[in-house]
């Protein structure tokens, strides 16, 4: 008998969380029909400050499938699906999210390729980013783009999170204890064979998205930082352009003033040359300054979540 653990994060999904129940239990039952299977689903609050919790505790209390986990505060996403892996139980995990944005019904094909032992994880991937804002879906291309370029652990545009994976990836992802976490590289940097579903957007069936803009960008930050060092060795390549650009002005000067004398002028383009390369320093040293950030942040080897309250048996 085999067990699917079905991890849900949750942060302010009062709304969403009825319609989410319903639609996966329905789909895992029908699962459990003709297979040997067992489920359960997790759900992790990560600290709502609506009736998320309430609403998680009636339904850990109604039905047995469910058990829930709740955060002293809000510490992301992130931290929430880590705390899902660490506490889940099953042969099989998956992750998604409670908006059905990840539709359930993707489950039982996922399943099955998992079962038929040629793939260790099945993971979905957007083709379309339908009802997202154009400059969002733009800036979006474009971390992937960069990211693939300057990274060795390759990120699937428009991957989800949603995916299942075997006991053993999970057990892998759970060996990365890094504080600062992003986990599209982790998943990739694991490795295992991994099988891409790719399928439409579906928008949101209630409530609203806690991504901002800016804090989407930090969270690319966070991916490069996590899984790229190739920024912190700009400022080596800039510094050597540098070099020869200076070296060949030097010249030119030289000759200048050896040909035609020397009349003193020039202000206007050495105030450019001053704050121009003042402002690449200062980018330069903001590179560094985001690695030192994360590496001070890793060794004060804090705790990734802190949990308030956990239903029975958890
Ligand atoms: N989420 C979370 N903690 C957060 C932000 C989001 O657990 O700090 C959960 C949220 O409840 C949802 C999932 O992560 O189940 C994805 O969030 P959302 O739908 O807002 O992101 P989007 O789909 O817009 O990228
Ligand atoms: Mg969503």
């Amino acid at each position: 008998m085999k067990t699917i653990s079905v991890i849900v994060p949750c942060y302010n999904e009062e709304k969403a969380l009825p319609f989410f129940l319903q639609e996966v239990r329905s789909v895992l039952e029908r699962m459990m029909e003709d297979e040997e299977l067992a489920y359960e689903l997790l759900f992790i609050n990560d600290g709502s400050t609506d009736g998320t919790l309430q609403l998680l505790r009636d339904a850990a209390r109604q039905d047995n499938h469910v058990q829930y986990l709740s955060f002293s505060r809000n510490f992301g996403k992130e931290a929430a699906m880590y705390a899902g892996l660490q506490h889940c139980k099953g042969d099989y995990a998956a992750v998604m999210d409670a908006d059905m944005q990840d539709p359930p019904s993707l489950l039982p094909e996922m399943y099955a390729a998992l079962r038929s032992g040629e793939y260790d994880s099945v993971a979905t991937r957007r083709v379309s980013r339908d009802g997202e804002p154009p400059v969002r879906s733009f800036f979006a291309r474009r971390f992937y783009r960069l990211m693939n370029r300057i990274s060795d652990t390759r990120i699937e545009d428009g991957a989800r999170d949603f995916r299942l994976m075997t006991r053993q990836m999970v057990d892998a992802i759970l060996s990365m204890t890094e504080y600062n976490r992003f986990s599209k590289g982790i998943f990739g940097w694991v490795g295992f064979r991994t099988k891409w579903l790719p399928y439409e957007n579906v928008e949101r069936v209630a409530g609203q998205t806690k991504w901002s803009f800016w804090k989407l960008f930090l969270y690319s930050i966070e991916g490069i930082t996590a899984f790229s060092t190739v920024p912190l060795a700009f400022a080596s390549v800039i510094g050597v352009l540098f070099c020869l650009i200076a070296f060949l002005f030097i010249c030119v000067v030289l000759v200048k003033t050896l040909l035609y004398g020397d009349p003193v002028g020039g202000w206007p383009s050495m105030m450019c040359v001053i704050l121009f390369l003042g402002g690449i320093q200062l980018f330069c040293i903001g590179i560094l300054g985001q690695y030192l950030a994360k590496t001070y942040l890793e060794t004060k080897r804090r705790p990734i979540y802190i949990v308030q309250e956990t239903s029975e048996g958890l």
